[in-house]
């Protein structure tokens, strides 16, 4: 792949949109999308070339989510989800763990999940209440996660757990066929990014041996806070960029195409030309901090870690105002959903609460910007 975005465009519109209607309206994993995303090579991006992956970076991450989430949010997220998922394997994991784990990937489409929330810690989802027993090479797991994406459909679930060191944690692979495992679809019932399948983990009396442990005892939290942080965020800011350029395309041609009985267009007007106007910088200024958020953390540049905590939040706010402009242009057929404007309008909502949430990266930012310790 030379130009990711644009192949991620190119696949999007074969293989996303024609799924993403029903995604929203059955509330339906986009299980056909995911298929396609491995036979066409999208679910190794991030795989080194040694493992039969095509070896690219936090930069084409950036863009390959941001294309997909163009065209449908939902199936954007979920690959996110997957490729962070795949870059803690890559920096902590063993060279068994990486074998088995890439060789399923690259090999039989296979994909992965975080199963990182919980009930109690929430946002602060780097805190885990799970209790451990270990005995020997084998640790047992109680405890239930949150809302886990593409529960069930993916085949690996990133688990934080506590460490047997005091106040350390660990990230641990739990396989999807694993006793003691069980998930509670019912309990999925988003606003938005309705094919998801974020449901609730149950966790009873999972036993496993320590090489499914990614990484030495205790390094759960550098992982969070080195690998999963840059990833997840950045993604985020991608996911949400591309639904509010998503927002833009659907008003501007809704604009351009509703015409009044004397031949004028809604585009002839001024208030909406500002409205037009509004919507596209709007996300075309997240999708720029989001693009060069990516270069920097890729480049590992000092002002990096800002410059994704920013990214993140402007495109969690830009999604939603660019969706509330897009209903306000959109007029009854975007309110009676013949346009699905409301659709990315619910899809934008779940930004601002994603963990760490729109408001904890708001503190974060300020301290990164101020020299002090996160979080
Ligand atoms: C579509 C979707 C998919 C998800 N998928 C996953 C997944 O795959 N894996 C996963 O692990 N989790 C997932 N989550 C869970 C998510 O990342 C959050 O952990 C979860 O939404 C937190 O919910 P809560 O009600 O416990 O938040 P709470 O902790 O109750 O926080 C609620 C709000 O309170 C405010 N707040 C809380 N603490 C602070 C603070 N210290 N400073 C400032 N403000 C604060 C913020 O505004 C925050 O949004 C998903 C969530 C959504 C919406």
């Amino acid at each position: 792949m030379n130009n990711v975005f644009l192949e991620g465009k190119d696949f999007a519109r074969s293989y996303i949109l024609p799924y993403t209607d029903l995604t929203d309206k059955e509330s339906k994993f986009p299980e056909e999308s995911f298929k396609k995303l491995g036979e066409k090579g999208f679910l190794k991006l991030l795989i080194p070339v040694e493992y039969g992956g095509l070896g690219k970076g936090l930069e084409e991450h950036a863009q390959v989510c941001l294309a997909f989430a163009e065209s449908c949010s939902t199936t954007a997220l979920c690959y996110m989800m997957h490729n962070v998922a795949l870059m803690c394997i890559q920096t902590h994991g063993s060279d068994e763990l990486k074998k088995k784990i890439f060789t399923d990937v690259v090999e039989n489409g296979k994909f992965l999940a975080l199963a990182y929330s919980e009930f109690g810690t929430g946002t602060n989802f780097y805190i885990s209440e799970m209790t451990i027993e270990v005995n020997r090479d084998y640790t047992t797991f109680y405890g239930s996660k949150s809302m886990v994406t593409s529960a069930t459909y993916a085949s690996y679930y990133l688990v934080l757990a506590p460490s047997v060191e005091e106040g350390k944690i660990n990230n641990w692979v739990f396989p999807l066929e694993t006793k003691g495992l069980t998930f509670e679809i019912s309990k999925w019932q988003g606003l938005g990014m309705r094919g998801n399948s974020s449901c609730p983990m149950h966790i009873d009396n999972v036993t496993l041996d320590s090489s499914f442990r990614i990484g030495a005892e205790g390094s759960g939290e550098e992982q969070v806070f080195n690998v999963v942080a840059p990833f997840f965020v950045t993604g985020l800011a991608a996911v949400y960029s591309g639904t509010a350029m998503h927002l833009f395309e659907i008003a501007k041609n809704h604009v351009v195409d509703r015409q009044y009985p004397d031949g004028k267009t809604l585009a002839n007007i001024e208030t909406v030309q500002v409205h037009i106007g509004n919507i596209y910088k709007t996300a075309a200024a997240s999708k720029a901090i989001t693009l060069e958020a990516a270069r920097a953390g890729a480049n590992g540049e000092e002002d990096a870690l800002a410059k994704i905590l920013a990214a993140r939040i402007v495109a969690s706010e830009a999604a939603i105002e660019c969706g509330r402009l897009a209903m306000r242009v959109g007029g009854g057929k975007a309110y009676n959903k013949s346009l699905p404007t409301e659709r990315l309008l619910r899809d934008a909502y779940a930004g601002q609460i994603m963990a760490p949430s729109a408001d904890v990266l708001a503190i974060w930012l300020g301290k990164a910007l101020t020299g002090q310790m996160i979080p």
